[in-house]
């Protein structure tokens, strides 16, 4: 165990890794409803490298790897079930890029919602990405791994839909760009011109890699907001409302 320690801080730095009982107690739970159980080590890496050292590591000494973003997803998910290293995702933080005319943004893998939507109000305030209305700590890349939902679901589909690019660690310790960004500079799209193999990793909540970049769509920012409630008992009647609304 200590020379897992040893070649985990070779990797992050001493003090981006924890092994102390009070990490493994915290990281072994999340707000649900789920029992919790602790892994054997906590891990922050800062960079795409140091998430692939981390998987060769874990492949050589088979541990299993749980990625983390912010444990938000309520159902069981982060809590390491056979132990092994949980990878917190939340150093990876960077907004690397804002293309308001191909209309993506594209973040690190462990970016909170609330961190691109402060940005994009403050530096493009004709854009937004759809947010869902977690917490604003939840991070970007998890809630597509998880076909998460947001505000603008209705009209334009899961959030997993409106992604635009992957760069991913894959179980197997290979970088992986899944779509425009893996034969351009640009993030525009995850599938077209190429075949779309985004559903290799969306909705696998992190099973089958771990998201070290992702490109989200942007969409206009309605000129007009406003807010109006509606009571009714008649169920059947909502999807006809939403869809007049939206
Ligand atoms: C009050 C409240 C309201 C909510 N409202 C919504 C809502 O409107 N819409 C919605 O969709 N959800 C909602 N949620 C659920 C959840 O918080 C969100 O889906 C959130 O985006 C999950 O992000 P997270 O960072 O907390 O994910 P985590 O719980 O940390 O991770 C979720 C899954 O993704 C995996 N994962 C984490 N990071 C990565 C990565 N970089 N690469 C690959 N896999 C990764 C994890 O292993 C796990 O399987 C809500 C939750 C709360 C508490």
């Amino acid at each position: 165990m200590k020379n897992i320690t040893h070649s985990l801080a070779e990797i992050v730095g001493p003090e981006y890794v924890s092994t102390a009982a009070e990490d493994r107690y915290l990281y072994g739970r999340e707000p649900g409803l789920m029992p919790p159980h602790a892994p054997d080590y906590v891990v922050l890496p800062k960079s795409t490298d140091e998430v692939q050292q981390i998987v060769a590591l874990a492949n050589r000494e088979n541990i299993p790897v749980v990625p983390m973003g912010a444990g938000l997803s309520l159902t069981g998910l982060v809590i390491p079930l056979k132990g092994g290293i949980v990878v917190d995702m939340k150093r990876m933080n960077r907004i690397l890029e804002v293309n308001e005319i191909a209309r993506y943004a594209l973040v690190e893998g462990g970016t909170s919602q609330g961190a691109l939507k402060s940005y994009l109000e403050k530096h493009h305030p004709r854009l937004r990405h759809s947010i869902p209305d977690a917490p604003p700590t939840a991070t970007i890349a998890a809630n597509v791994s998880i076909h998460g939902q947001g505000r603008l679901t209705q009209q334009y589909g899961f959030n997993s839909d409106l992604v635009s690019g992957l760069e991913v660690v894959t179980g197997a310790g290979d970088i992986c760009r899944i779509g425009s960004c893996a034969f351009s500079g640009n993030w525009f799209s995850k599938g077209a011109p190429l075949p779309d193999l985004s559903g290799l990793f969306l909705g696998w909540f992190g099973a089958t890699g771990i998201v070290t970049k992702v490109a989200v769509k942007l969409y206009p920012r309605k000129k007009l907001r406003d807010v109006e409630i509606f009571v009714t008992d008649r169920t059947d009647l909502v999807p006809e409302i939403v869809y007049e609304i939206t």
